[in-house]
């Protein structure tokens, strides 16, 4: 197994090739050349199994050139900080629905099921491609990656992580998650501006050819932990694996039974890695496709054109405020096996904001079993409300989404298969949003907006959450973002 890019076939690499390079150099993703296969024999054997070592399993085949024993340490060093055995335990709620909690790791959100283990890949590709640099990993963030990516790198050897967040531009308890950070190879600091300001200020020091040369000096390459790299989708596909083979040991399904998954979808990672494990041989239903009302893929994968060209809203689950979702190329390309026709709808994209896939390929997408629904501001709070009011759950927003969208379409469908909607962040993270959706008085800061979440629903606040109240402040520092280069440059040369 090789992997290529998205947008040509000529640039083959390594898994490790693939991580360490994160984008293809002409601008695609990378995918392995074949899809690998589980069977279900398999399958089955994985409700045994604790969840690194079927993690480990799952990445074996999906990251070749990686050992077995390499990827078992890896996971079980990168899971032993979630706080419960099942790494990723299912929680049942009525009707044949359960949900499948990815936020009991240390950020409390569901990007720490990549972002804890891509370290170690990481380091580990850049021996593999004969590399002795550290790595350097710079973020530009607006609230949660910044944070899982921190959480990750933190004193891992051989890498070090640099984080930038809009000042003024994240919630209380975002900076409280991040200017907290301990570690001796982290840098977190505020840009003045906007995120766009933060980001451009990343580019441009990712472009710094100057800045390059003289990183290499001191040993250090730069890279980025972004959720195109192969390394950080990969190692979503296992717990698709945890989920179903832990329905067939508990008895809810017959090993073979199809499932369906609903995912609530920003940049169509986290789908997409569902769609792999598909692909591997998973007995998977329907892919429901949720969103916000930035429903720029509901509209794609039920008409066929792509059209960013709309306004841009800000929404009470801001993870999935995404009008450019890149995974989709991926979806693109493992659809058509076309390169070409790939890399000229990402031009359309490029120069217009739009594309259309036209009759036969939305034909042939619809048969891989997508199906797409989108919760408004007001479907959202209702949802959070009736979850809460009839089944005593706590659903935050970007899981009510996926909720909604599982009870749409088992309306429409009036077919019953058991269906997981994947629950992506834990609801004390978006307290302020969960009070006003369960119609409570909303206190002013976070912190007191958790203390009422809490009251209510007689649930305890997540340590890594509930701790940052009395956590040392240590990275209160503001550049503009003029500043940037030298702040990088200062903290790389020691
Ligand atoms: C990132 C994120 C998502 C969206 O995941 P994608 O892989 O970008 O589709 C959903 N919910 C939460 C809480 C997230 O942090």
């Amino acid at each position: 197994m090789e992997f290529v890019s998205t947008r040509s076939d000529a640039l083959r690499t390594t898994a490790a090739g693939a991580i360490l390079r994160g984008l293809a150099p002409d601008g695609g993703l990378y995918l392995p050349d074949e899809v690998p296969s589980f069977s279900l024999e398999e399958i089955r054997a994985m409700g045994a199994m604790p969840y690194p070592a079927l993690a480990a399993k799952v990445l074996e085949r999906f990251l070749p050139g990686f050992t077995p024993e390499e990827l078992r340490e890896y996971t079980a060093r990168a899971y032993a900080s979630f706080d419960t055995d099942a790494v990723v335990p299912l929680h049942a709620l009525k009707d044949g629905v359960w949900t499948l909690e990815l936020f009991h790791g240390p950020t409390c959100a569901f990007k720490d099921l990549a972002l804890q283990i891509l370290p170690y890949l990481l380091a580990a590709s850049v021996k593999k491609c004969g590399d002795d640099h550290t790595v350097a990993i710079l973020v530009a963030t607006s609230g949660d990656t910044g944070k899982a990516a921190l959480a990750g790198f933190a004193d891992v050897p051989g890498t070090k992580i640099g984080v930038f967040y809009p000042h003024g531009g994240v919630s209380d308890i975002q900076r409280a998650q991040m200017v907290t950070q301990e570690g001796d190879n982290v840098l977190v600091l505020a840009v003045e501006g906007n995120f766009d300001d933060a980001q451009t200020g990343v580019k441009r020091i990712f472009s710094d050819v100057d800045l390059a040369v003289e990183l290499e000096g001191y040993g250090v390459a730069l890279s980025s932990a972004n959720s195109i790299n192969w390394g950080r989708l990969a190692p979503q596909i296992a717990y698709y694996y945890a989920a179903y083979a832990r329905l067939a040991a508990d008895g809810a399904i017959q090993a073979g039974d199809k499932v369906d998954f609903s995912v609530p979808t920003g940049n169509f990672g986290d789908i997409l890695a569902g769609y792999l494990a598909k692909k591997s041989g998973l007995p998977v239903g329907r892919l429901i496709c949720a969103s916000n009302s930035n429903n720029v893929l509901t509209d794609f994968l039920r008409t066929g054109v792509y059209d960013k060209n709309r306004p841009f809203l800000k929404t009470m689950s801001p993870s999935m405020d995404i009008l450019v979702s890149s995974n989709l190329e991926r979806l693109l390309y493992l659809v058509t096996g076309d390169h070409a026709q790939v890399a000229a709808w990402m031009e359309e994209l490029r120069a217009s904001g739009r594309y259309d896939v036209g009759s036969k390929w939305f034909a042939r997408l619809r048969e891989e079993g997508f199906e797409a629904y989108f919760a408004d501001e007001a479907e959202t709070a209702r949802t959070i409300r009736a979850v809460w009011e009839e089944q005593a759950y706590l659903a935050d927003p970007h899981t009510a989404c996926a909720l909604s969208a599982a009870r749409q379409d088992r309306a429409g469908a009036g077919e019953r298969i058991p269906c997981v909607a994947l629950s992506t962040a834990s609801p004390f993270k978006f307290a302020a949003a969960m009070l006003s959706s369960l119609g409570k008085a909303v206190p002013e800061s976070g912190f007191d907006a958790q203390d009422a979440l809490a009251a209510l629903s007689g649930e305890s606040i997540p340590a890594p959450l509930g701790s940052l109240r009395t956590k040392k402040e240590r990275f209160p520092g503001v550049v503009s973002p003029a500043d940037m280069r030298a702040a990088v440059r200062e903290w790389l040369e020691k």
